[in-house]
């Protein structure tokens, strides 16, 4: 029997977070102040909300979903549909089976507002009326700006001047949503002015701009900086995607082999495999694979050191034990602007420390991505992200070598984003468009 679209009911959804945190093999090594100069730790509350440094600390492992964002998930679309990918499997020929999440469907486009639905309730709940957001390849942003709005919150965004330049119809959309959009490095943070008297027309980093949102939140009392991916209370709201697909593979009584995503911080990532990592930690599935798909310009679990470092430029917030390819490191450009980052979140880093994440690097040209992503549109009819076609790319080459070896394996991998508004990157990487 052939499976295309597997849903699930609203009743199913799940009504509970994961967190990994008590089930890692080893605890998790905690985030610490730098041997010299004032404690970041103590200036944590200044940057954030209470409860995303409580969840941030949580030991717990199922952390109930408030229910007005249960409700708001239920209003964007979730449960969202797990899909098999028929006719890719019949052009590639492979006797592999292939299913894909569609993270796609969010109204932003994009997995991310699994997390910025739940950080926009903590910050009206507690009291804040404006938030500082940083975004990389705009889908954070928009996220934000929707869920600002609901919430009746301000929404400022430092938007990565590379991508902004990019995709300046990005920005229309998060202006379109009532957010004001900054090009970053900007001249009204002191870190965004110290890189702009370097260079006047620097393209600006995920790093940088979530250095220029702190420094915001930090001058104002009305506001917060939000975090789009790394820190754990990221990682476990964005555990609904995976929770979500293992109870879509069991409704049809399939178990994957590999799973497989792309890695920026890391959040789409952990909640796609999240509840086949606890299958696996339990010692109930040890023969599934969890596949990263990582960028040439940025391969910091592949070729990265495991050490304490920070992970914004600004240097204000505690250092983390992550992967990391050193934080002032300058990595070169790519189109899939949001997964080029120099580290990664702490828990995938400890995960990956014990060998439970393999990896796959990518070229820094994205010319084989950016043609899987075509022959995905072409043979699925999905366009997706320049980030998600990393995943696309891996599930490919995955279903290829299970041809070679005649292997009926069982590839599921999550679309964390659309498309719609990354034309000009594709042009420029696919040229004969
Ligand atoms: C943000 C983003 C990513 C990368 O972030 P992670 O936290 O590593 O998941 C990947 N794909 C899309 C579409 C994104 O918006």
């Amino acid at each position: 029997m052939k499976h295309e679209i597997v849903n699930l009911s609203i009743d199913e959804m799940p009504k509970e977070w994961y967190n990994i945190v008590p089930d890692l093999p080893e605890p998790l090594p905690p985030a610490k102040d730098p041997e010299e100069g004032p404690s970041r730790i103590k200036q944590l509350e200044n940057f954030y909300t209470k409860t995303s440094l409580e969840l941030d600390a949580s030991k717990e492992r199922w952390i109930k979903i408030p229910e007005e964002v249960w409700e708001l998930y239920v209003h964007v679309g979730r449960p969202r549909p797990l899909q098999r990918a028929l006719r890719l499997e019949r052009y590639l020929k492979t006797p592999a089976r292939i299913y894909f999440k569609r993270e796609d469907l969010s109204p932003t486009g994009s997995f991310k507002m699994n997390t910025t639905l739940a950080q926009a309730y903590f910050a009206a709940k507690e009291g804040v009326s404006r938030l500082a957001v940083e975004t990389g390849a705009g889908q954070t942003g928009t996220a934000f700006a929707f869920s600002s709005k609901i919430f009746g919150l301000q929404c400022t965004i430092y938007f990565v001047r590379f991508a902004y330049n990019l995709k300046p119809d990005r920005a229309t959309y998060m202006k379109m949503l009532g957010a004001e959009v900054l090009s970053s490095p900007t001249d009204r943070t002191e870190i965004g002015r110290t890189f702009l008297k370097k260079d006047p027309k620097h393209p600006g980093s995920i790093g940088i701009a979530t250095a220029e949102s702190l420094q915001d939140a930090a001058s104002r009392d009305d506001t917060v900086a939000t975090v789009g991916s790394s820190k754990n209370h990221v990682l476990l709201t964005q555990s609904i995607i995976g929770l979500e697909t293992k109870k879509q593979l069991d409704s049809i009584d399939e178990k994957p082999d590999v799973m497989i995503s792309c890695i920026g911080g890391g959040s789409n990532f952990y909640g796609f495999i999240c509840a086949y990592l606890k299958e696996r930690l339990d010692g109930r599935l040890k023969t599934v694979r969890f596949l990263g798909a990582e960028s040439g310009a940025s391969p910091r679990l592949t070729k990265g050191e495991y050490r304490y470092d920070f992970t914004e430029p600004s240097k204000s917030t505690p250092m983390a034990k992550v992967y990391t390819l050193g934080v002032d490191a300058s990595l070169p450009l790519i189109r899939a602007e949001g997964i080029r980052s120099s580290s990664t979140a702490p828990i995938l880093s400890l995960l990956r420390s014990k060998g439970m994440i393999d990896t796959r690097v990518y070229a820094i040209d994205e010319k084989d991505v950016f043609e899987a992503a075509r022959t995905f549109l072409q043979v699925e009819g999905f366009l997706v992200a320049p980030e998600s076609a990393y995943a696309v790319r891996a599930a490919i080459d995955e279903a290829l070598e299970a041809k070679k070896k005649n292997e009926e394996k069982v590839i599921v991998f999550n679309v964390s984003g659309m498309g719609h508004v990354d034309f000009q990157g594709y042009r420029e990487v696919l040229k004969d468009i």
